[in-house]
């Protein structure tokens, strides 16, 4: 007999942003805590700032990953004397969902224009919150002077060619996205569909020590910047 399978987070296949869902797990505390049987909340982690939203019109302060599986545990604001098994609805803040997926969806478009531009180059770590994108890469380019120029022209490109992004999972086994045809990277979190839904992604700054490349970027949404203009000093420092 075939089952469907249970997929907690079901932002891994979907871009609904309201579901209902029943209770899994309730954890007493200064604020309620809450599993679900299924959830659209993507957890803090990978980079990425945790969703917002409501559960049951009560506002969801923190959204964190439980300490097995796929677990996530929302945080929501008071005490609620919430049961298990009680059927909740779930409402994603859309704004900030767009906006975690615009700096996440641009940290892997600059990792991939960056291993194109300098292929010995490899991508160790990212940091996606809006207005502290950054992502770290083992190496360091051969032409430091053009590198910034070159990744420029390269995301340009990307973006003027509104290359798709996609995701292959299946359950239980690892996530992977790809942007255009890039190589696929394991990630478990939210994107934008297509790199044309960017005006742009801006290099704020490179730093080159001790074999690791650091790259902080901007990006500007459709109609609207979202941070200064002016470059990002110290982004890096020590
Ligand atoms: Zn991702």
């Amino acid at each position: 007999m075939n089952h469907d399978p249970i997929i907690e987070r079901l932002y891994y296949v979907s871009s609904l942003l309201a579901i209902s869902a029943s209770v899994a797990e309730v954890r007493e505390g200064p604020q309620t805590c809450l599993r679900l049987t299924r959830t659209l909340f993507h957890p803090a982690g990978g980079g990425q700032k945790p969703d917002a939203g409501k559960i049951n019109g009560h506002v969801v302060l923190d959204v964190r990953k439980g300490e097995v599986g796929d677990a996530v545990l929302h945080f929501i604001e008071g005490v609620h004397a919430f049961q298990l098994g009680d059927v909740v609805t779930l409402h994603v803040d859309h704004e900030r969902r767009h906006l975690n997926s615009a700096w996440h969806t641009a940290g892997h478009a600059l990792a991939a224009a960056m291993e194109e531009v300098e292929p010995s180059l490899r991508p160790i770590n990212g940091h996606h919150w809006p207005d502290e994108g950054r992502i770290e890469a083992s190496g360091e380019p051969r032409d430091p002077a053009q590198f910034q120029a070159r990744l420029e022209d390269a995301l340009a490109g990307m973006i003027a060619a509104d290359l798709a992004v996609t995701i292959d999972y299946n359950p239980g086994m690892p996530r992977y996205v790809r942007v255009g045809a890039a190589a696929a990277v394991p990630c478990g979190g939210t994107h934008l569909d297509r790199l044309g839904q960017l005006q742009a992604i801006r290099i704020r700054g490179v730093k080159i020590k001790k074999g690791i490349t650091r790259i902080s970027y901007a990006i500007d949404l459709a109609g609207a910047s979202t941070d200064p203009a002016e470059p990002l000093d110290g982004a890096f420092a020590d």
